[in-house]
């Protein structure tokens, strides 16, 4: 059995062939690691994950699942203001959610940078004392202003040159809260001149003092992200340290450091090697956390886990599932080049996931009654219909006719245009698993309104007889029976943005935000869709998915949000 079979026996996203695949098959090949893989993902605690994580996601941790390696969720909590538990705990959960697993029977895989406070500090003091870190005393303007530019190298700080004692003295001093914020820095003394800025003798620590979410006040120094993320890695012993492509510049930096301490005798070689692949960017969306907290903080959406958000609480909301979000992925694969991808895309993956799944069942989003003047009075009669169309071992539905009946008000026209073949005077059409009837007048309010349909059946017509197939008509529209429709409310969401790219170019992506995001509609479903646990999931016939909304849907009062309609519509003419 090959490891693309075992990956599909076992529901995981199967090895779509990637170039980090083929490095690692090299590195397994010439025995560079015996034939461990490690990865990790390493969101910062400051803010929800979002669609573009999930990416990095389901590589990670789908490459350790498909190599029989693990996958490390490590928190790269090095930056004390914006980090909490709150964001921690949603993290978990997302990743979780989306199927994977860091914790076993006898081995735990979580990790938290800043419990490594103590080893990079220590690590740091080595640099100083090998003469490869320095205290710069510099104000930041001044830093800023010797990096030099594109053309011309950086000039070298006047305190590049302190003893390794001094420097020693001095960082021990920061530690010990004798500075104030920004008096001085630590930074690696690796080149001035490099073409590339992250080596002009980058930051490596700043003082800092602010509380921090697990650490509390221990510490007043705090170590830079591209000194805490490579030794992060090798103290993990993580093998594949895959990274999105903004970070190839910083690549030389991630050797630099790790290969110093190497020098020094802290690691053994290999040591972890980087490598990058292009981000996921979703049209209609936002995959910023700035972006994403600001439109939480400025109330303009409902919260991290509003259904129009592209945050994994947010999409799990709407009714996007696990597999949807892996199918997504797998489909766009993994390259080292920038695109965007289009939400239809991922749109299309959810259909593709939940039409073999998902029941269907019967919903009237804008109800107009139709009145069935022929159909006995007070009296009703059962009609039922699949499940699911393509499984019938799954069973059927059941559900009433009554002489008073929903219909879609735009499945009613009283002067129809060409080619409608719906109700209007004189028309027959199908009620689907239902009778034949035919159109035969219109009552209006006032206002000249239609506020209900009426029309005639055919009793040997019904869906199931023989007599259903003397009738051919060409329309064939949903309905409930006003004795047995459920009341439920129904979120119909549309993309938050009327932009693809809301963001592109700088500009301010709140001017681009869909003013129509969200409508709310009373509505009237199947009864067999009463009781429905939250997160159940339908396909509405002839509407598109919906799914029990897993905060506000209670069994006996149902609340619907609509994932997607069930063709690709979107800017299309309806
Ligand atoms: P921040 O702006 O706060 O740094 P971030 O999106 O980089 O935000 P991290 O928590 O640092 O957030 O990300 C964790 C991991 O997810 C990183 O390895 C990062 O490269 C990856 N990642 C983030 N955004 C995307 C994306 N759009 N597509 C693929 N991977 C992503
Ligand atoms: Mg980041």
């Amino acid at each position: 059995m090959n490891n693309e079979r075992k990956d599909a026996d076992r529901g995981d996203a199967p090895a779509a062939s990637n170039f980090i695949r083929n490095i690692i098959d090299d590195d397994n090949r010439s025995g560079k690691w015996g034939q461990r893989v490690e990865t990790r993902f390493p969101p910062e605690p400051n803010g929800y994950l979002h669609i573009g994580h999930a990416k990095s996601i389901c590589l990670n941790f789908g490459i350790a699942r498909s190599y029989g390696g693990v996958c490390h969720l490590r928190f790269d909590d090095t930056n004390p203001e914006k980090e909490s538990f709150e964001y921690v705990d949603s993290i978990v959960d997302a990743v979780r959610w989306l199927g994977f697993e860091w914790k076993e029977a006898d081995a735990d895989y979580q990790y938290f940078a800043s419990d490594y406070y103590g080893k990079l500090y220590e690590f740091a003091e080595l640099l100083i004392q090998r003469g490869k870190a320095y205290v710069d005393s510099q104000s930041a303007d001044e830093m800023r202003a010797n990096r030099g530019s594109a053309t011309e190298p950086g000039v070298p700080s006047p305190f590049r040159d302190r003893t390794p004692e001094e420097n020693l003295d001095l960082f021990r001093r920061m530690k010990a809260g004798e500075f104030k914020e920004g008096e001085h820095v630590l930074r690696a003394k690796i080149d001035m001149a490099s073409p590339n800025f992250n080596m002009r003798d980058p930051v490596i620590y700043r003082i800092r003092f602010a509380h921090h979410y697990r650490t509390g006040d221990t510490w007043c120094v705090y170590p830079m992200y591209d000194y805490t993320h490579c030794i992060s890695d090798a103290l993990e012993n993580i093998t594949h340290s895959l990274c999105t492509l903004e970070f190839e510049d910083h690549r030389p930096l991630y050797d630099w450091i790790l290969n110093e301490l190497a020098e020094a005798g802290i690691f053994t070689r290999p040591l972890p090697q980087q490598i990058e692949f292009s981000r996921l960017n979703l049209t209609y969306a936002i995959t910023s956390k700035r972006k994403l907290l600001q439109l939480v903080t400025e109330g303009h959406v409902d919260g991290w886990d509003d259904p129009r958000m592209p945050t994994i609480v947010g999409v799990r909301r709407r009714g996007f599932t696990p597999e949807s979000i892996q199918l997504l992925c797998e489909r766009i694969g993994v390259t080292k080049v920038d695109s965007w991808i289009d939400m239809s895309v991922f749109e299309g993956a959810l259909r593709d996931d939940l039409d073999d799944k998902a029941p269907r069942a019967a919903a009237v989003l804008d109800p107009l009654k139709l009145i069935i003047d022929n159909f006995p009075a007070g009296t009703t009669e059962t009609c039922s219909a699949p499940v699911h169309p393509h499984h019938p071992e799954r069973g059927t539905r059941s559900f009433e006719i009554s002489r008073e009946l929903w219909i879609e008000r735009d499945d009613f026209n009283e002067t129809p245009p060409k080619g409608f073949f719906r109700l209007f005077p004189g028309n027959k059409v199908r009620l689907r698993y239902g009778y034949v009837v035919e159109c035969t007048g219109v009552d209006k309010d006032a206002d000249g309104k239609v506020i209900a349909v009426h029309c005639n059946y055919f009793p040997d017509s019904k869906s199931g007889t023989e007599g259903a197939n003397n009738y051919k008509v060409k329309g064939n529209i949903h309905w409930l029976s006003a004795t047995d429709a459920v009341p439920a409310e129904v979120r119909l969401y549309d993309r938050l943005f009327k932009e693809a790219q809301p963001d592109a170019g700088g500009r301010d992506f709140l001017e681009a935000l869909n003013p129509d995001s969200k409508r709310i509609v009373n509505a009237w479903v199947e009864p067999g869709a009463r009781d429905a646990e939250p997160e159940q999931r339908y396909q509405f016939e002839r509407h598109g998915y919906f799914v029990a909304d897993r905060v506000d849907s209670k069994p006996g009062k149902p609340v619907f949000n609509r994932i997607v309609s069930l063709r690709d519509s979107w800017g299309k003419p309806a």
